[in-house]
């Protein structure tokens, strides 16, 4: 039984993460003899996702998945799951997969585990180890239902490069209107998202005003990292709230993670855990968020934020 991957795109382009779980289902496949088809819904003229181990694209054609509404998408990868005999669908931790994949799982009375973190451990029945309780756990779960749906978390597994020539086809789906109506879609304006971000810059109540986040942008825009901040700064209002970090706001799973003058209480560690390298800059010796970092600098963020943004641009000029 083939298994079936959503293959979420961004204005034309697969983004990491989508990459990562067709490496991730190919590898499962491996294991299961069989292929992976990737079912594309927006964008689909870019659809050749062979190279991460795609068999098989399916681009589901219907322009009422252009813009992404979580009841029609559940409904169009019910339809190819059905058709195409898929016992295994994987989706990413996206906010908006997130969203889906509940809907997905009851349409075809699958069984959903969001936050899977590798391989399964055993294949029939599916066993998979999966982050609990803000990722401050492992939990490990074995889906005795006909259909499994595995939520794969970022930077899980990594992306893996086939030489495989992806059958690219239509497939139709039939749509009727959602019950929930998008009536309007206010992009986040920040050059780089913090979900598909490599490097987040952060930075909280430490840097005293909205004034002074002219250097934590530089600091951003000199190492192509998205702007984050912890939950007080946006209720401030002095960053936007898409900004936000932690437990209530958006999880972040980047490979260099550069809190400035944020405390590290427990609600914005819960957020940055699955983050690689973690770096705090923090006047405080005694702040929390030190026992969390792997590297730390004592001090002041407005002496040493301009000094690396200068180190910065130097050794880029030098390496040029
Ligand atoms: C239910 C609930 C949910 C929550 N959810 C979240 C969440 O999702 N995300 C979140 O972030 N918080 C959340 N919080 C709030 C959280 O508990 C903290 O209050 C908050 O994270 C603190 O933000 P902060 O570190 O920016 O500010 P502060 O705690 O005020 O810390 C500021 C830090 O800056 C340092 N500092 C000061 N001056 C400088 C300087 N010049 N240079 C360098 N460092 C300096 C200080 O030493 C201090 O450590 C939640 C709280 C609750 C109760």
């Amino acid at each position: 039984m083939p298994i079936l991957v959503y293959a979420e795109s961004d204005q034309g382009i697969f983004k990491k993460s989508t990459q990562e779980l067709i490496s991730f289902a190919r590898a499962m496949a491996d294991q299961m003899n069989t292929e992976v088809i990737a079912a594309v819904t927006q964008d689909p003229s870019s659809a050749d996702l062979g190279q991460y181990g795609a068999h098989k694209v399916l681009n589901l054609e219907n322009t009422l998945l252009s813009t992404f509404n979580a009841e029609l998408v559940a409904d169009a990868l019910s339809q190819v799951a059905r058709a195409t005999g898929a016992t295994t669908v994987i989706v990413s931790s996206s906010a908006n997969s997130r969203y889906m994949a509940p809907l997905l799982a009851v349409s075809l009375e699958a069984g959903y585990v969001p936050n899977v973190i590798g391989l399964p451990e055993t294949y029939t029945p599916i066993t998979v180890a999966h982050n609990v309780f803000t990722n401050k756990a492992t939990a490990f779960t074995t889906l005795q239902s006909g259909i499994s749906i595995l939520g794969l978390s970022k930077n899980a597994y990594g992306v893996h490069q086939y030489e495989t020539n992806a059958e690219i086809t239509p497939h139709e789906v039939t749509l009727t209107s959602s019950s929930v109506e998008i009536t309007s879609l206010d992009k986040a304006s920040n050059k780089v998202m913090i979900a598909d971000a490599e490097v987040v810059v952060s930075a909280g109540r430490g840097l005293k005003g909205p004034e002074n986040w002219g250097m934590i942008e530089e600091l951003a825009e000199v190492m192509g990292a998205a702007t984050a901040c912890s939950k007080p700064v946006s209720d401030l209002g002095w960053r936007p709230h898409s900004e936000h970090v932690g437990q209530t706001g958006k999880p972040v799973a980047s490979n260099l993670y550069i809190a400035i003058g944020i405390s590290g209480a427990i609600q914005h560690l819960a957020g940055i855990n699955s983050s690689k390298v973690k770096v705090v800059i923090n006047t405080d010796p005694d702040a929390p968020f030190f026992k969390a970092a792997d590297y730390g600098i004592v001090g002041d963020a407005f002496e040493i934020v301009p000094d690396l943004i200068q180190k910065l641009r130097e050794f880029k000029a030098q390496n040029a």
